[in-house]
């Protein structure tokens, strides 16, 4: 038989998903995909339930419940100051969908799209997917700025676009207002549409507040912005994305999002309506709690000898394996980690093309009984570790 895409045909499983079925098969503690260990908010799957019983079971439009669609307008406008409407609004099936049919929307095969290494792992294959290259700009560890130069170094004539992840997944990295200006600069500079993957912009930690690239001068016009509710009110499986972008960006997404879903449950489109519309009080305190999961997470990993990256959002830290004094093969650390001591992380390396290596993620979105049993773990690994490389 001939060959089918290889793209897909040599295309390994998502790290997550292998690291999940792993940690599933063997019992481990699953710190590696990024997910709350809780339910989610009572309250928004009383909703779901809600108009899952009593409202309407059939496609909705394509481009999303049009309550929803105000709801993200008037949410990013008391969030964030943007001025939205909701004709500028696509509902997706999850923030992945929307960034799908961004892609598909923008490029034309050839086209070249730089992304940001570590880079979440759906960037290449769904740039590729759509007839693009990617071209990477390499952030450094510890501080994972965006140095002009870099990202200068990778324009060609033949750049069509940037993929921004801010804040970014896995760095934990807000990125500042000087490197916002500075992206923001560049793509006016050199014409190219920014694809916004802002689907941390509400779990952001030490007071830090979002800041969208698509409020930078110059940026209304070229950025789209995709969120995600899965990661708002920490309902990973529902996959409610919403994708935001002046008119004559946005028509053809909504005509590539109505071949790829077509639409999104209602009833989760419901329930996230009017979630959006809750008090300013309860994304505070969900921020908080996240935030003392974290400072959990951290003292406990530096109590075990291990020296952590700093996480200013996201639910994710990073470990540095040589500065916690063990070899800096992130690969083996994990595989060691879940084989003989029961944890699954993910190693940063699967982010990057160039494998550096050195970092791996953990996820503190679970119970403190759950970090405290996982830093228990990672410091028996530690010690494990070490006495091997003394005595190896
Ligand atoms: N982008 C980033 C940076 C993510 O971290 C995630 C999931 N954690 C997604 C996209 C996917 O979002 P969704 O589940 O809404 O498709
Ligand atoms: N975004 C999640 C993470 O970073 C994974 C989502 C997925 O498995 N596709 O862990």
């Amino acid at each position: 038989m001939r060959r089918l895409n290889p793209l897909f045909e040599d295309m390994p499983t998502s790290i997550f998903e292998e690291m999940s079925l792993l940690a599933s098969a063997t019992g481990a503690i699953n710190l590696g995909q990024g997910f709350p260990e809780h339910q989610g908010p009572p309250e928004i799957l009383q909703l779901a339930a809600d108009a899952l019983l009593h409202g309407r079971n059939q496609y909705p439009p394509s481009r999303g419940l049009p309550v929803l669609r105000e709801a993200v307008a008037w949410h990013y406008n008391r969030h964030q100051g943007l001025s939205l409407t909701p004709e500028q609004v696509v509902v997706t099936s999850g923030a992945t969908e929307a960034l799908t049919a961004a892609l598909l929307a923008v490029i034309q095969p050839g086209d070249e799209v730089i992304i940001l290494e570590p880079a979440y792992d759906a960037y290449r294959p769904l740039i590729e997917r759509a007839g693009g290259v990617a071209r990477v700009v390499t952030l450094t560890a510890p501080d994972w700025r965006m140095i002009e130069a870099d990202l200068l170094a990778a324009i060609t004539p033949g750049t069509r676009a940037v993929v921004f992840n801010n804040p970014m997944n896995p760095t934990a990295r807000a990125f500042e207002a000087d490197e916002l200006a500075m992206l923001a600069k560049t793509c006016v500079a050199h014409d190219l549409i920014a694809i916004c993957d802002e689907v941390w912009e509400h779990i952001q930690f030490d007071g830090r507040r979002h800041l969208p690239l698509i409020a930078q001068p110059g940026m209304a016009e070229r950025t789209i912005k995709i969120g995600s509710a899965g990661k708002i009110f920490s309902v990973t499986g529902w996959k409610v994305g919403f994708v935001c972008a002046t008119p004559a960006l946005i028509e053809p997404i909504a005509k590539a999002h109505q071949f790829i879903t077509f639409t999104t449950p209602p009833n989760l489109q419901a329930a996230v309506a009017t979630a959006l519309d809750w008090d300013d009080a309860w994304f505070e305190a969900m921020r908080a709690d996240y935030q003392r999961s974290r400072d959990r997470l951290a003292s406990g990993l530096t109590a075990a000898g291990y020296v952590a990256l700093p996480s200013q959002a996201s639910y994710f830290l990073s470990i540095d394996l040589a500065a916690s004094g063990l070899a800096p093969d992130d690969v083996a650390f994990c595989r060691r980690l879940v084989t003989d001591h029961g944890v699954v992380a993910i190693p940063l390396s699967a982010f990057c093309e160039a494998r550096p290596g050195g970092f791996v993620r953990l996820c503190f979105a679970k119970s403190d009984a759950t970090l405290d049993q996982a830093v228990a773990r990672l410091g028996l690994a530690r010690e494990a570790m070490l006495r091997a490389e003394t005595h190896g």
